[in-house]
């Protein structure tokens, strides 16, 4: 694969994939970092996982990049928390905004696109800003948990994707939570006293957009996402096709 063979010669994804299975979150991120540096960013949505990780690298000392896709339709306190954990990590967040506004889009297709055709308004505003941003990157970190739902069942620590066929680029993504499950983040965030969305006390387990997100109980975390559709997933987790 032109990743692992041109640009970080000494790296054998498969191996490392391995390696990463029975080490901990800790020497995941700093092997990470070491190897690539700024070329690594987290992604987060603020939900719990993201936040350990966020959590645990300023601890250590690394200064990943963090971005976040921001749709220009979260709750407000979600938007609240994002300068919450700006100061109580010192970071700045960087917000991957899409081409156009709501209400561009809004008059372009003629209403509300995510009550007509959800996969194409995830695409436009999740998918795309969040494209042209792993276009830059050699590692993308995510929170990912193998217990949140069952498409997430088989999430690897490390993964390699064809991100690029045209320019022969790969892209390795990071799922140091993978293993982590929901008691183990939520007891992390509480024993650390990391700030969160003030709308899992209101009941809400996954928080996305807020015409997308409604109160639900039940096995699957991520139930109550896009009700009265299938979809399951926005996409910025299944754009990328198969692992390789
Ligand atoms: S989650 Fe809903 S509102 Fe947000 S981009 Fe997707 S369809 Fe649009």
């Amino acid at each position: 694969m032109a990743f692992s063979l041109s640009k970080y010669p000494d790296l054998n994804v498969r191996e490392q994939a391995e390696r990463f299975e029975s080490m901990g979150l800790e020497d995941t991120l700093r092997w990470t970092w070491e190897t690539f540096g700024r070329q690594a960013a987290i992604g987060t949505s603020y939900q719990g996982s993201g936040l350990v990780i966020i959590h645990h690298a300023r601890k250590l000392g690394l200064d990943f990049p963090v971005f976040t896709v921001d749709t220009g339709l979260l709750f407000p306190e979600t938007e609240a928390l994002r300068i919450r954990l700006e100061e109580f990590f010192g970071i700045q967040i960087e917000g991957l905004k899409p081409a156009q506004t709501v209400h561009e889009q809004w008059a372009d297709y003629g209403g509300n696109l995510w009550e007509t055709n959800p996969d194409t308004c995830c695409t436009l505003r999740k998918v795309l800003p969040l494209q042209q941003r792993l276009s830059q990157l050699d590692v993308w970190i995510t929170g990912l948990r193998r217990g949140q739902s069952e498409t997430r069942a088989k999430t690897g620590i490390l993964e390699m994707y064809e991100f690029d066929k045209l320019r022969e680029k790969n892209l390795l993504k990071l799922n140091p939570m993978a293993n982590w499950s929901r008691e183990q983040v939520w007891d992390y965030i509480k024993a650390n006293a990391i700030p969160y969305n003030p709308l899992h006390d209101r009941g809400y387990r996954s928080i996305g957009c807020w015409p997308c997100t409604k109160l639900a109980g039940g096995e699957n975390e991520r139930a109550g996402r896009w009700e009265g559709f299938e979809k399951t997933e926005c996409g910025i987790h299944t754009f990328l096709g198969s692992n390789i």
